[in-house]
């Protein structure tokens, strides 16, 4: 199939609306940070912060900031690759909800396998697809207008699929059958996610606050293992990231980047109502 066929995507009206939404986003924190190296993520980020950045002289000091903000993010990327497992060159690995294709960049350059990342926005595949030509690696990095729950992949096909911040979009239940149709037996499953957390309670104002603002829905961290587990989905290592994403939220509140979101993320993580995580699990 070529690379920009689109296969059943969007199929509802909610869909549509994260179509139009990423086909129009044209946010700051998204495009300069990618403009660093290339690699453009649309996830947060994780570790430590060099706050050295804000003492920086004036002229100099929004670049050093985007620099930081990018490492920091770019940490995140890797951090997810590390838990793909064994992966060799002849495998396969599917990006679902890609973004603008930095994290299957991520993944070709340490395992030189193919990768094909799915998004439901046309403006994405195609700016991904033209990174890939730019590249040189269009041969083996394809971007999709697809739905990551209904992808038209075969059954199998996939060593390694990862969620990079795009399962608060979805019913889980219906994403975790899906790539437990596509993962080889053994195959690894790897999502960074927000959740909201159970021993909370239900969702707190800020993770509402954050629903609203991203038109997303988050899941509760529960409900992860429950349909991991409903879908032959085995857990081999779980992270609490809580703690370390802190860091580029203090960061990105002090930028000129700061989208209004940053202290309701801040409220949310330090009140204990949600919840960053790595999950890697195995396809048995
Ligand atoms: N993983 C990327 C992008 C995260 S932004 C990164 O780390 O940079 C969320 C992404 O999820 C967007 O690209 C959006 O199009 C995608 N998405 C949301 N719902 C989807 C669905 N049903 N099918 C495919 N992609 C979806």
């Amino acid at each position: 199939m070529s690379a920009h066929t689109s296969l059943a995507a969007p199929t509802d009206p909610y869909q549509q609306s994260v179509a139009t939404y990423w086909d129009t986003e044209k946010n700051p924190v998204n495009l300069r940070l990618g403009e660093v190296d290339g690699l453009y993520h649309h996830h947060y980020g994780i570790g430590p912060v060099d706050w050295s950045v804000l003492e920086t002289p004036e002229h100099a000091r929004e670049k050093a900031v985007i620099r930081e903000m990018h490492r920091l993010e770019q940490a995140q990327a890797d951090t997810l690759a590390d838990h793909l497992g064994d992966i060799r060159p002849e495998d396969r690995l599917l990006d679902a909800g890609c973004g603008r294709g930095g994290g299957s960049f991520v993944a070709h350059q340490r395992f030189g396998c193919s990768v094909d990342g799915v998004t439901l926005s046309e403006e994405q595949a195609a700016f991904a697809n033209g990174q890939a030509e730019k590249r040189g690696v269009s041969d083996s990095v394809r971007f999709h207008v697809r739905n990551m729950l209904d992808t038209g992949f075969t059954k199998g096909a996939f060593r390694g699929i990862w969620n990079n911040e795009s399962t608060m979009y979805v019913d889980l239940g219906e994403l975790f059958a899906e790539h437990s149709r596509l993962l080889q037996r053994g195959g690894r499953y790897v999502t960074i996610t927000g959740c909201y957390n159970d021993t909370y309670g239900l969702p707190s104002r800020e993770v509402s606050t954050i629903n609203a603002h991203y038109i997303c829905d988050i899941h509760s961290r529960s409900t992860y293992f429950r349909q991991l587990a409903a879908h032959r989905l085995v857990p081999i290592t779980v992270l609490d990231l809580t703690e370390a994403a802190i860091p580029y939220w203090e960061l990105r509140a002090r930028s000129s980047l700061a989208t209004g979101i940053e202290e309701t993320f801040l409220a949310a993580y330090k009140g204990g109502s949600f919840q960053y995580l790595l999950i890697a699990a195995d396809r048995v």
